[in-house]
């Protein structure tokens, strides 16, 4: 059975089968195609080229229309040039370094570029990969803290008593418990706390042991777009430090801010300035500006990066060391993303990001001023802001404003918050590159004409809430 279900499960796959319009390419009744290709099991014989286009193309239309949707961080407009591109490299496989030196030469051109954005000691020092997004990358990131971890601690690990432990936000993204289950590392969670949404320096702290492989921190909170606060979070480690001994490192998680804080708050310090963030990740297709299918994973030193964990494999001929949870991967996105780099440049990027910040301020100041929202966060840190309705708004909720700006084909997801404010209900606008002040104009006057009708509203009426918005971080 496949792990997501489609809306009718129970349905009979033969009742259900594709229906063939006569008029599409060679499925006519003339040349005897008539009959409609099983949906649930594989077609005894093959379909004309032309009809099997049009049969999944007609399928796809009902997929929402990505530039409408305000709740991913993931990348929906490039330049045609940039799709040509893509288009030209589809065939290229990440992992044959040496049938595509080229291809991999771009990739570590791509990482020390990064290395140096994120002010490596000694960018030409610094290591790291390109991934399929940050999800592989934090497991990679994860995987190096446990191994350093595990060998400095190699006369007592492993036993039954020593069990690694990853501190972080309640807030991060869902990939830290992935880390955390699948390699068997407790993850210690600092709650939220009143009007804070992420992750507290001097809690995190509080929370490290001698069995602390790393803490993580999160620049761009998933939740509300909040930066965390990195360059205390590691003051608190120095003196934990100062007073214990114990020396943890700090893994970044920039897979939205680390594309983003280095062009606009450049004075920010959240990188490898600071001596303890031992790594970085970062999404190629959030803020970045590539199609969905990349990331970066980056170590300040090779020290930092445990040898044994780099691969080598002479079996596609050369010897070239890798780093990854996949074999075999489309070098496509990382061609996108050198050509993206290449083309903007740190000043195009900067106006590109700059652009989405305004974008979001300007969206966030006037959804305050439609009267019956409390903002949470404003688009000052990510161009992502969240908000919820004002404690005498009892008409409607979230939920309801989120249904309702589906209607008019907007994406914006309604969630509650984690540990300690679950009573915290909100929605999140994500400004993206291509959400425009145009694009954000119509928004608010889709928001604004909907107000006085959920005001209309005897009480709040979403109750199946995830269904309703069917949001995942
Ligand atoms: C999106 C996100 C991830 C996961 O990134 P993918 O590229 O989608 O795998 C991890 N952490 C944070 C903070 C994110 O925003």
């Amino acid at each position: 059975m496949p792990l997501h279900h489609s809306e009718d499960p129970k349905g009979d796959p033969k009742k259900r089968a594709l229906s063939v319009n006569p008029f599409y390419g060679e499925a006519n009744p003339v040349s005897g195609m008539t009959e409609a290709p099983p949906k649930h099991r594989l077609p005894d014989g093959p379909l004309p080229p032309t009809t099997a286009y049009q049969l999944v193309h007609d399928e796809l239309m009902l997929d929402g229309n990505s530039r409408l949707n305000l709740a991913t961080f993931v990348t929906t407009w490039m330049e045609p040039q940039a799709g040509v591109l893509m288009a030209e490299c589809t065939d290229k496989n990440m992992i044959d370094k040496d049938e595509y030196p080229h291809t991999a030469e771009l990739e570590r051109r791509c990482v020390a570029m990064l290395a140096d954005l994120w002010r490596a000691p000694d960018p030409s020092g610094a290591v790291g990969c390109s991934t399929t997004g940050s999800s592989e990358a934090c497991m990679l990131a994860g995987m190096a803290l446990k191994r350093r971890w595990a060998k400095k601690n190699s006369d007592r690990y492993p036993s039954p008593t020593a069990r690694p432990n990853l501190v972080m936000g309640v807030n991060v993204q869902v990939c830290w418990d992935k880390f955390c289950n699948f390699w068997e590392v407790e993850a210690r969670q600092v709650p939220m706390e009143g009007d804070r949404y992420h992750l507290d320096p001097v809690a995190a702290a509080e929370l490290c042991d001698e069995n602390t492989i790393g803490v993580v921190a999160v620049l761009g909170s998933t939740f509300d777009g909040s930066y965390e606060p990195v360059a205390e979070l590691c003051a608190a480690l120095d003196d934990l430090q100062e007073r214990t001994g114990l020396d943890i490192p700090v893994h970044v998680d920039g897979a939205s801010g680390a594309m983003v804080a280095p062009f606009i708050d450049e004075d920010l310090e959240w990188d490898f300035r600071l001596p303890r963030v031992a790594s970085i990740n970062t999404s190629g297709h959030k803020y970045g500006l590539v199609y969905p299918g990349v990331g970066w994973a980056l170590w300040r030193d090779a020290d930092s990066l445990p040898e044994e964990l780099v691969f080598r494999v002479n079996y596609l001929g050369g010897d070239m060391p890798t780093f990854a949870l996949n074999f075999s991967r489309p070098g496509a996105q990382v061609v996108a993303q050198y050509y993206t780099f290449l083309r903007l440049g740190r000043e195009g990027y900067r106006a590109v990001q700059q652009a989405a910040r305004d974008v979001a301020r300007g969206l966030a100041d006037r959804v305050e001023a439609l009267g019956d929202f409390r903002l949470i966060t404003r688009g000052d840190q990510l161009p992502v802001f969240a908000f919820t309705t004002r404690d005498d708004v009892k008409a409607y909720d979230v939920f309801d404003v989120s249904r309702r700006l589906r209607e008019r084909g907007w994406l914006v997801p309604a969630y509650t918050f984690p540990a300690h404010r679950e009573d915290l209900a909100v929605l999140r606008v994500v400004c993206r590159n291509g959400f425009t002040a145009d694009l954000a104009e119509l928004f608010l006057a889709d928001l604004s004409s909907l107000v006085p009708e959920l005001r209309e509203q005897p009480h709040p009426f979403t109750r199946d809430r995830d269904a309703a918005t069917g949001f995942h971080h």
